[in-house]
């Protein structure tokens, strides 16, 4: 186990690196900008050797997130799209197969239809709010159940303790869970069960839309390892100077997240008593058809929404395109409010009938909420119904 102090995660997020510099007792831990470092003797280091393995700027992020997560170590990477990688090739090989969650992060479906399908690794999508059709789904080869929940975009929720308990049943089957619309301070993966947390980094850890970056924690050592020895070999670190800026970023995480929260109750509340407005994907919502799942294994509802106008697809596009204050871009988490529309975003080579199907229609909206005002994000969106509908 590591040997942090007993603190809260809100204090871990500040102090879980007190090893100062010691050249000026710099408060901020330094950005070690280094490709190498020099041997005492030969073969001899101070534990670092090359950057590509191990770096102390990117292991004092490292430790903040296992701070969050309650392991005792984590690992960074220079995405969210290069920690899915790395996982995959690191415990999947040839003839494996894999249970996706049917609603989830476009990359990461593309990521098995344009390359680890090309591999020999098997795969199937599933509608993972279903224990049920998600065990019906594994074959004897199934080694991994990779979740997202609150899921990108429709915010569908997965039981992560019903599928973990469901998975471990069967031989030999990994649970991973893609945590980036929550973080491990408002849903803890691993404590409902599940083996692996992943997160892109670049979203709610990070905060302010300046790194692109993910995260892996286990509380196995050697699949922790293993995942660190395939990221050397594969080079998918995370760079110290994003580790740095992640890491001012991380110690403000708790309390953007009950911002985040706050914010998004209020305008899902509006928009949903809002007469343009057909249905509002919220959790934290009475009306949301997974909100008593939510609500039990969720520590808070998070800044994630989508909705769709009673609209078509044309005037849809118009609204997006009339918000002044929030602003249509990809990402999401941030201090700003983003929205996209993900149809042709995030989605756009998903097939139409499997996006209706899912409820990722041409007509919905994904809102970030950020942590402006509620007010001025109300009168924003407020002004942009009025440009479209008068
Ligand atoms: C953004 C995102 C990713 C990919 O992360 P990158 O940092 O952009 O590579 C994966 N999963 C979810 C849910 C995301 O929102």
């Amino acid at each position: 186990m590591s040997d942090r102090p007993d603190f809260d995660p809100s204090t871990l997020v500040i102090h879980s690196n007190r090893s100062y510099e010691k050249q000026s007792n710099s408060i901020l831990f330094p950005i070690h900008q280094t490709a190498t470092y020099i041997h005492e003797s030969v073969g001899v280091t101070k534990g670092y050797g090359y950057t590509r393995g191990a770096n102390p700027t990117v292991n004092a992020l490292e430790q903040a997130i296992a701070a969050v997560e309650g392991t005792a170590s984590a690992l960074c990477f220079r995405s969210g799209m290069s920690a899915i990688t790395t996982l995959c090739f690191g415990l999947l090989k040839a003839g494996d197969h894999v249970l996706l969650s049917d609603v989830i992060y476009g990359g990461t479906a593309r990521l098995f239809h344009q390359v680890l399908g090309h591999f020999g690794v098997a795969y199937d999508f599933v509608d993972t709010a279903s224990v049920e059709a998600t065990e019906k789904a594994i074959r004897p080869e199934t080694r991994l159940l990779f979740l997202e929940t609150p899921a990108n975009p429709t915010l569908k929720i997965s039981d992560v303790r019903a599928l973990s308990d469901m998975a471990h049943r069967h031989e030999n089957i990994l649970v991973a869970v893609d945590n980036t619309f929550l973080t491990p301070l408002l849903q803890n993966c691993l404590e409902l069960g599940a083996d692996i947390s992943m997160m892109s980094t670049t979203k709610y850890i990070d905060g302010h839309n300046a790194t692109l970056g993910g995260s892996l924690a286990t509380h196995d050592e050697a699949n922790t390892e293993r995942l660190r020895f395939v990221r050397k070999i594969i080079g998918s670190i995370q760079a110290p100077f994003d580790s740095w800026l992640a890491l001012q970023g991380i110690k403000t995480l708790p309390a953007r997240l009950a911002m985040h929260c706050n914010h998004a109750m209020q305008i899902a509340e509006w928009l949903e008593k809002h007469a343009h407005v057909a249905r509002v994907n919220y959790p934290g919502l009475e009306s949301f058809p997974q909100h008593a799942l939510a609500a039990k294994q969720q520590k808070g509802f998070g800044g994630m929404m989508s909705f769709e106008l009673k609209a078509t697809t044309e005037q849809t596009l118009h609204f997006i395109e009339a918000l002044k204050l929030c602003t249509c871009a990809e990402s999401l988490g941030s201090v700003e409010t983003l929205v996209t529309h993900p149809a042709t975003a995030s989605h756009c080579d998903m097939p139409l009938e499997e996006r209706d199907r899912l409820g990722i229609t041409d007509r919905l909206i994904r809102l970030s909420v950020g942590l402006e005002s509620p007010k001025d994000l109300i009168a924003d969106l407020e002004q942009a119904f009025k440009a479209i509908f008068g």
